[in-house]
Formats: structure tokens, sequence, C-alpha cells
């Protein structure tokens, strides 16, 4: 199982290519096109990532609608955790809305596995953020092929903190605070962008 290609979207454009896999130029590919029917039939396993606020689970749905496939956010499966009364739901609740980090890579691996599981083989597949740092890639390497759905690619959305900021703030989630916008912004930087190189 390989990862096929990564393409970076800018965000409120088409798809940017990169890497040595690119097979479409840059600004041919909009979310839905024809492209990106071809390119999904071909490995139908898409993982989604890109800074808080860029519109990444929009996309994500919108995808999955148009394809048909299912869709496995991280973000959601660990607010689920979250509204849990029992000591994982009081830890996750105060690592992402308090704190605004990552959740443990082993919990959250353990957390998506079980939900590919639970996906039958033939239907496609959007996994919106996760895996999103290099701990969470090595664990997904490791449970990808048991799941013998083949090979999965990466779609990044790329936007400038300027706009992520002026987006989270209209938005208004309970962990869209400043505190945590700032600590989520930097594992982007720190965690998840090293893992998409
Ligand atoms: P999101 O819905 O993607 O904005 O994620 C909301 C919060 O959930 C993040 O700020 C993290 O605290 C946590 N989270 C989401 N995805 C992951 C992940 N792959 N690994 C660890 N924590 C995550």
């Amino acid at each position: 199982m390989r990862q096929r290609a990564v393409w970076n979207l800018k965000f409120g454009s088409g798809i940017h290519c990169s890497g040595q896999n690119s097979r479409i130029r840059p600004a041919c590919l909009y979310i839905g096109g024809p492209e990106m029917r071809e390119l999904f039939m071909s490995a139908p396993n898409l993982i989604i990532l890109g800074p808080q606020g860029s519109g990444k689970t929009t996309q994500a749905e919108l995808l999955a609608k148009t394809f048909g496939f299912a869709l496995l956010g991280a973000g959601d499966a660990l607010r689920e955790i979250a509204q849990e009364d029992t000591e994982l739901g009081r830890k996750v609740r105060q690592t992402i809305n308090v704190e605004g980090r990552l959740v443990e890579p082993e919990l959250i691996s353990k957390v998506i596995k079980e939900k590919v599981a639970a996906v039958p083989k033939d239907r496609g597949l959007i996994l919106d953020g996760y895996p999103r740092s290099l701990a969470q890639y090595e664990l997904f390497r490791k449970f990808w092929p048991e799941t013998g759905r083949g090979d999965y690619q990466l779609l990044c959305i790329e936007l400038s903190d300027e706009e992520a900021v002026k987006r989270l703030t209209k938005r208004g989630r309970p962990d869209d605070t400043p505190d945590a916008i700032r600590t989520r912004l930097q594992s982007f930087c720190t965690e998840t962008v090293p893992m998409v190189s």
C-alpha cells in the first residue's frame, strides 16, 4: 500500500500539484470535477488535511456527498468522545478545548482504525484530519495494509495564518479561543507540514 500522490489545494482556487507524482497540471483540477472523479476511481481513499479554518471538513463533506464515499473526521470523532462523562472524555475535552493540542497518536489511531474497519471495503473513504503528525503516520502505515483498501492519496488545503484566524473568529466553536487557535496553527506547522513533506 503506498501513497499515490500529494495534492496541494490553494484556498479558493484549483488544486495545485506537488511532488514527483503529479499527473495533472496546476489549476486544472477542481473538487468534484471530472479529473477528481478519475483520480478517485483509481484509488478511492483520500486523506484531507489543512490548517484549522481552511474548510477541509466542508470540502470533505462535499466530496463524500459527490462521490458517495464514507467520511471519517478525526476532530468529529474526538468531539464525540469529549462529550462522554468518563475519564477519557474529560481528558480529551481538556486537550482539544482548553489546550488546543493534538491528542496522543495512539488514541486517535485506535479510534480511526476501528472506524475504518467498519466501512465496507468496496466503498470509497475520506479521512478528514488524520494522520496529521509523523507519529500518527507511522501508526497509520502499520494498520492501513490490514484494511485491504489499497493506495491512498493526500489532499492538503493551503491558506495563510491571517486568513485562518479571520475565518475562525467567525466560526465560534468552543475550541476557537485565541490561545487554542495559536497552538493549533503552530502544531499544523510543526507536526503536520513535516509529515506532508
Ligand atoms: P479539527 O476538527 O480538525 O479542527 O480538530 C479539532 C481538534 O481535535 C484539534 O485541535 C485537536 O485537538 C483534535 N484533533 C483532531 N484531529 C486530530 C488528530 N489527527 N490527532 C490528534 N488530535 C486531533
